[in-house]
């Protein structure tokens, strides 16, 4: 994906090897733990608009479930790899750990690009994603859910499926469906909300008032909206956006020192999260190509796009105003850049920590489904910030007592968690 110097998988497999040391887990352990459980690559033919085939690659990665079905989303992406998918599923597996739902972690993809697929072209790949794999996936094994460029259109889809190859109706099998198709409340909110929630207790911690801060954002879609919608309520100020533009294959920063204007940009956003540049231009913003979303004179930075966005080459580059990041994106920094950020004496909310609201919806989501049974908006998002609270103050606590820094100390609850039920299994 973007600036693939790094392998994800590589490095969701060297953090996790740092910590096995810390922890002291035994080989087996470190075995089982550091590679997926099951991994499914498959063709997925489909008639397109014009009546030619065209075939499709798709992937399911489950990684562990020894703490509950596999949970994961699914992406869209023209440069999905399977060693994307693996990282993914693995980060996800810790995520769950952290925030301590039960649940497992997995991670699915297509290589495609849906700019470019009609409607109907997209639910056949969804529909063909779920034939190949109906037997592999379902709600007591492994729970998909929507990722980068797919929806709760594309869950529906995927669910329909599902249900008519097996007969009934399993609302538990997919989350992310729209509200009133068995969807919760509050899901769209819940990743960026979760973000803010977290980066709410971080600004505590460190005696800050969230009205005296101002953010940088990477990304302009569903996280990244929802991110910067709670924390201008909470008083804070973004200056700076950034999106991907399809035409231009470039990034543009969407720059506004006073503030940008969410409800005024989500009107020239298309629905990937593709800001309109001539329009913002005419709306007075200062747009540029590149990556200068982090070198903005902010006090916190959101990476919300992808993986790999802070590297060793740009790291250097962030100032010293620069006093926090929480990560809403899966692997945004490097290891390297892990190291850059630390020397600066910033503090980091790692990803499956700041990111984790998503899947903690969705697995609310899956306690509603399941009871037939649905919460107001308001419940939902309270005992999400209950839950990212808790899971913030967790890590915290740990990082100070020893002395780690707040990766590391996610880290090690995660592990410890996944390590325990499978060693309570009697795999390891
Ligand atoms: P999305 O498809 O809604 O939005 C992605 C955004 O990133 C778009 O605005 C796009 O223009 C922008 N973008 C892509 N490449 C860019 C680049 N190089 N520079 C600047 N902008 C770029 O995706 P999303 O659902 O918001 O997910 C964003 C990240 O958060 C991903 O890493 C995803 O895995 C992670 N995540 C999402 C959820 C969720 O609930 N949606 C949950 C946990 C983690």
């Amino acid at each position: 994906m973007a600036g693939t110097s790094v392998n994800p998988y590589e490095m969701a497999q060297a953090q996790f090897d740092r910590v096995a040391g810390l922890l002291e887990l035994d080989a087996s352990t470190r075995d089982l733990l550091r590679q997926p459980l099951r991994e499914y690559t498959f063709a997925i033919p489909v008639r397109m608009d014009d009546g030619q085939v065209r075939v499709f690659r798709g992937f399911r990665v489950q990684h562990n479930d020894a703490r509950g079905p596999s949970k994961g989303g699914i992406r869209f992406h023209p440069q999905e790899t399977l060693d994307t998918v693996r990282a993914l599923a693995m980060w996800m597996t810790w995520k769950c750990a952290l925030v301590d739902i039960p649940l497992g972690g997995g991670k699915g993809g297509v290589v495609c690009d849906p700019h470019n697929l009609s409607q109907r072209e997209q639910e056949q790949i969804c529909r063909g994603w779920v034939r190949q794999l109906a037997r592999n996936v379902g709600p007591v094994s492994d729970v998909p859910a929507p990722d980068v460029m797919t929806s709760g259109q594309h869950m529906l889809w995927m669910l329909d499926e599902f249900e008519a190859l097996h007969g009934g109706h399993y609302p538990g099998f997919i989350t992310g469906k729209p509200v009133g198709m068995g969807g919760s409340q509050g899901r769209a909110e819940a990743t960026g909300y979760g973000v803010v929630f977290t980066i709410r207790e971080a600004l505590r911690e460190m005696g800050l008032d969230v009205r005296d801060t101002r953010a940088s954002v990477q990304g302009f879609g569903n996280v990244a909206q929802h991110a910067i919608r709670l924390y201008t309520q909470i008083g804070g100020t973004v200056t700076c956006v950034s999106s991907w533009d399809q035409a231009d294959q470039t990034s543009y920063v969407f720059r506004k020192e006073s503030g940008i204007d969410l409800d005024e940009l989500l009107k020239i956003t298309d629905r990937f999260g593709g800001i309109d540049k001539v329009r913002a231009r005419e709306a007075g913003y200062e747009v540029r190509p590149g990556d200068v979303w982090l070198e903005e004179p902010v006090e916190i930075l959101i990476p919300a796009a992808l993986e790999n966005e802070l590297r060793a080459d740009n790291a250097p580059r962030i100032p010293a105003t620069v006093k926090l990041i929480a990560e809403g994106a899966n692997g945004p920094t490097t290891p390297e850049a892990d190291s850059i950020v630390a020397a600066k004496g910033i503090l980091l909310i790692p990803d499956f920590l700041a990111n984790a609201g998503g899947v903690t919806c969705s697995y609310f989501e899956q306690v509603q489904s399941n009871m037939n049974f649905f919460w107001e908006k308001d419940e939902v998002l309270a005992r999400l910030d209950v839950k990212m609270t808790a899971a913030f103050h967790a890590v915290s606590e740990l990082a100070a007592s020893r002395r780690l820094d707040m990766r590391d100390a996610a880290y090690v609850i995660a592990i410890n968690r996944v390590a325990q039920a499978s060693h309570d299994r009697g795999w390891v």
